[in-house]
């Protein structure tokens, strides 16, 4: 489960040593990963968001201790990863209603790989 975050959220106690920079159509993102919901209240409610007003995508903590039954965590952390910045690429792109439909992010996050591939085997990707 994701979310999106439309009010403001204190990150004064993120480091941002942690954290790994995206440009997003021009746009500096921040990820966070492996934060745990005692550390940000909202993880409580959703395993990662994109807070496009403070440009930060905040991914929880997923490990075993933690709850996550998911067979693959990491592969769990990039799928999560993949819908969040799809959220970002949408709502820089000006199409703020989009950025928070969830059907189309996830839906994108899903067939973007399979797209950008069969561009790939095409030799269209630019
Ligand atoms: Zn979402």
């Amino acid at each position: 489960m994701e979310g999106i975050v439309t009010g403001s959220i204190d990150y004064t106690t993120f480091s941002e040593n942690n954290a790994t920079k995206i440009n997003v159509l021009g746009t500096e993102y921040l990820i966070f990963k492996g934060i745990s919901a005692e550390e940000n209240e909202y993880l409580k409610d959703c395993d990662g968001y994109c807070d496009f007003y403070a440009r930060k995508i905040v991914l929880g903590n997923f490990t075993k201790e933690n709850g996550y039954e998911h067979g693959d965590l990491e592969y769990y952390e990039r799928k999560v990863l993949r819908h969040e910045i799809i959220h970002a690429f949408l709502h820089e792109s000006g199409l703020h209603d989009l950025a928070i439909d969830e059907k189309i992010v996830e839906w994108i996050a899903i067939q973007f790989p399979k797209i950008n591939q069969m561009f790939e085997e095409l030799e269209i990707q630019k």
